[in-house]
């Protein structure tokens, strides 16, 4: 059977280096992203985006209009968000990602975010997915909690077919039996899914698990492991966080993990150049 997923297939072109902002996915480093599930007001954005751009982050992250499983949860600030986050980016110099939940939402989330986020619960939903690739921005596409990998690339596929080539997958967890972590973090999954396709690949494990003691761990498992960046949660005072408190974490842990990141990178780095050394050698 002729492949389902031609342009998101590895095989036909190298791995792509995407960019969104001053941020870059893909090309060889762990790019971190992180922010608050959702922004909530100005002192939260200004404080979280000194600590991203601080602890050397790549991004931030936070959520205008919240996919809630309930409606009677906080839905985000909506609109008026967005500008709060843009604020904060620009003050630290960094690139902003922001969940568009409608085709409706595109235009004004491109126009204060630097890269479109297409959430777990809107992965297979066509409108949107083009709609959003016409805007020309950057797309950081979330696998679905029931989605095969098989289908996540067919999602990205249809973002590829409209032209727009920047496309980061996000392993977030999928759907399991066992309660004590929110979800499975299928991070085999997403280094499968490196062999599959020349886009880059990022882990979020605040969703993946909703404990925050796991986030350090697996963001250090993914970047041990040769994925291309890691999406967390931060907030200046995770237990008053307005959605996903569970799993939020303080700057500090933040920072924590940004430095642990390189130490580990700077060690599987110079191993590297030793194996070559004696490959050469041999
Ligand atoms: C989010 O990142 O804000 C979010 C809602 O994640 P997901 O779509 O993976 O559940
Ligand atoms: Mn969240």
């Amino acid at each position: 059977m002729a492949s389902r997923y031609t342009l998101a297939q590895s095989q036909l072109c190298k791995n792509r280096t995407v960019a969104a902002g001053s941020a870059r996915f893909g090309d060889g480093g762990f790019t971190l992203v992180g922010g608050p599930c959702s922004i909530e007001d100005e002192v939260q954005m200004e404080t979280v985006a000194a600590a991203v751009a601080a602890s050397g982050g790549a991004m931030l992250r936070g959520g205008a209009y919240k996919p809630r499983t309930s409606p009677y949860d906080f839905q985000g600030l909506g609109d008026a968000a967005l500008p709060l986050i843009a604020a904060a980016a620009r003050r630290h110099t960094l690139p902003a990602v922001v969940e568009a939940l409608s085709e409706a939402q595109v235009p004004i989330v491109a126009r204060y975010a630097e890269m479109i986020q297409i959430g777990a619960r809107n992965m297979q939903n066509v409108p949107l997915l083009r709609a959003a690739a016409r805007s020309g921005r950057p797309i950081l596409l979330k696998r679905g909690p029931a989605a095969t990998l098989d289908e996540l690339l067919c999602a990205a596929e249809y973002v590829l077919l409209e032209g727009n080539e920047d496309v980061v997958l996000c392993e977030r967890g999928i759907r399991g039996f066992d309660g004590h972590t929110r979800n499975v973090c299928d991070l085999g999954g997403a280094l499968r899914l490196k062999e599959l396709t020349h886009l880059p690949v990022i882990l979020d494990p605040s969703h993946a698990t909703g404990r925050r003691t796991l986030v350090e761990p697996l963001v250090l498992a993914a970047a041990a492991a040769g994925l291309d960046g890691a999406i967390v949660e931060v907030h200046p005072d995770p237990d008053r966080s307005k959605s996903d408190a569970a799993q939020a974490i303080d700057p500090a842990a933040f920072k924590r993990i940004a430095t642990r990141v390189r130490a580990l990178r700077a060690a599987l780095v110079e191993d590297e150049d030793e194996a070559e050394v004696y490959a050469v050698a041999g």
